[in-house]
């Protein structure tokens, strides 16, 4: 038998191409990209890929947020390059700046030293700004928290595949609440304490953790340049089943045998794939062995989101951040917002509230997802879909799609991602 993991991995929405339903009820729901004036290029740029695979013909609200007035010159630009309705919102200073009461002389003794710690972004102040609002305050702001749904889009990123559906309309439908595309490791040295605050408060709390918490954490632990990032999805979610199976459940196997991690590795890859199908009876997490774990560091990668913005304005997420925030790790640490996020998820929803969408071909910076219909991706991609196996190549040329494609994952992809 093969593996397994149809039950463990949510479906596409929707197979090959569709005829987008221009006239369908739309959900309470918009784009939120946090931007400087500055970067005016970079949002156009991200913007034109978003319209042309997507908000044509859906035609959902542009939201920018910034902690300075944006400029007339960027609001009419940006107004040029979609049909939907633009708005513009300014980021108050309590939302954005660090509380006042925090000695400047430490605050920026801990900002210096991560930048003498080569740590990325460490000793910009700014990016710890962004960061903090990301986890604790864009979804308090009046433009998204009027909404029930918020599609998180960054400058510079680009979309491969048309998307022929409504991603808000059919996780509501699905009650999905949170949707991602990549999954790659944080750099462990921008979030030493952040497991060991989160852990903190989960059991200050008495919080029930969710099965989700299976995808977070292991065994092992992670020193500098020892772990791989992945690049892609697909891989990446495959690589985190693994993680479970390996960590979780076989290595419980093990234990009852009394035999040595070295068995494992001697084990067939037959006898594995056994082993993996039958992780989907295993049983709910311990908190005794959770004290013991590690956060492998795997998340979310934030930049893309699609969720629900009561998921944040939750109680649970609200006091979590606040205990977070109480930690200093925003500045003593560089915690990003997308392990915050990935955990507070883990934390709030079942797994089956999480929707992987593997169909939106996307790349920010240097790291990207494509589904594996697209012809200059194979070359890239070698990793399969666990579910339906090689997909059909799509055509990629008109602007309005076609006849549906009945198989395949993705519509009309083109991932140059090289
Ligand atoms: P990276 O993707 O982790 O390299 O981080 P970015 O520099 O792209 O920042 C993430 C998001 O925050 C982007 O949408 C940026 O435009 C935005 N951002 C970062 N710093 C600032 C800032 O100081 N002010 C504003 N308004 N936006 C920022
Ligand atoms: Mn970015």
């Amino acid at each position: 038998s093969g593996l397994n993991i149809k039950s463990s991995i949510d479906e596409p929405f929707q197979f090959g191409c569709g005829i987008p339903d221009t006239k369908a009820p739309r959900a309470s729901a918009a784009f939120v990209m946090l931007a400087r004036n500055s970067e005016i290029e970079d949002v156009i740029k991200s913007m034109k890929s978003l319209e042309r695979h997507f908000n044509q013909w859906y035609n959902y609200p542009w939201v920018f947020l910034n902690e300075q007035p944006f400029t007339d010159d960027f609001k009419e630009t940006v107004a040029k390059y979609t049909n939907s309705q633009v708005e513009f919102g300014f980021i108050e200073p309590e939302q954005w700046e660090f509380d006042k009461l925090i000695d400047r002389g430490e605050f920026y003794e801990f900002i210096e030293s991560q930048g003498d710690r080569t740590i990325m972004y460490g000793n910009l102040e700014s990016y710890h700004k962004m960061c903090r609002f990301y986890s604790g305050f864009f979804y308090k702001h009046e433009l998204v928290k009027k909404r029930d749904w918020y599609w998180r889009v960054e400058p510079d990123v680009e979309f491969f595949c048309d998307l022929t559906y409504d991603p808000f309309i059919e996780m509501e439908k699905r009650n999905k609440k949170y949707g991602f595309n990549v999954l790659i490791d944080e750099l462990y040295y921008t979030i030493p304490g952040l497991f060991k605050e989160t852990r903190a408060y989960i059991r200050n709390k008495g919080i029930k953790v969710k099965d989700t918490w299976e995808l977070f954490i292991d065994d092992s632990k992670h020193v500098k340049g020892k772990h791989e990032q992945d690049y892609d999805g697909i891989r990446g979610f495959k690589r985190i089943l693994r993680r479970i199976e390996s960590n979780i459940y076989i290595k419980r196997i093990i234990q009852t045998k009394k035999k040595s991690d070295q068995w494992l590795n001697k084990l067939s890859p037959q006898i594995l794939e056994e082993l993996f199908d039958r992780v989907t009876d295993r049983p709910g997490i311990n908190l005794d062995r959770f004290d013991r774990e590690e956060y492998n560091l795997c998340h979310f990668w934030s930049n893309f989101e699609i969720a629900r913005t009561d998921l944040f304005n939750s109680k649970t997420y609200e006091e979590y951040f606040k205990h977070l925030e109480k930690s200093g790790g925003f500045y003593k640490e560089r915690w990003g917002d997308a392990p915050i996020h990935s955990l507070g998820v883990a934390m709030l929803l079942s797994k089956e509230e999480i929707h992987y969408f593997r169909d939106i071909g996307y790349k920010h910076s240097t790291l990207g997802h494509c589904p594996n219909n697209s012809p200059s991706n194979q070359l890239k991609y070698e990793a399969q879909d666990p579910i339906l196996g090689k997909d059909e190549f799509g055509i990629f040329s008109k602007r309005t799609p076609d006849k549906p494609i009945k198989n395949g994952v993705g519509c009309r992809c083109r991932c140059p991602l090289n």
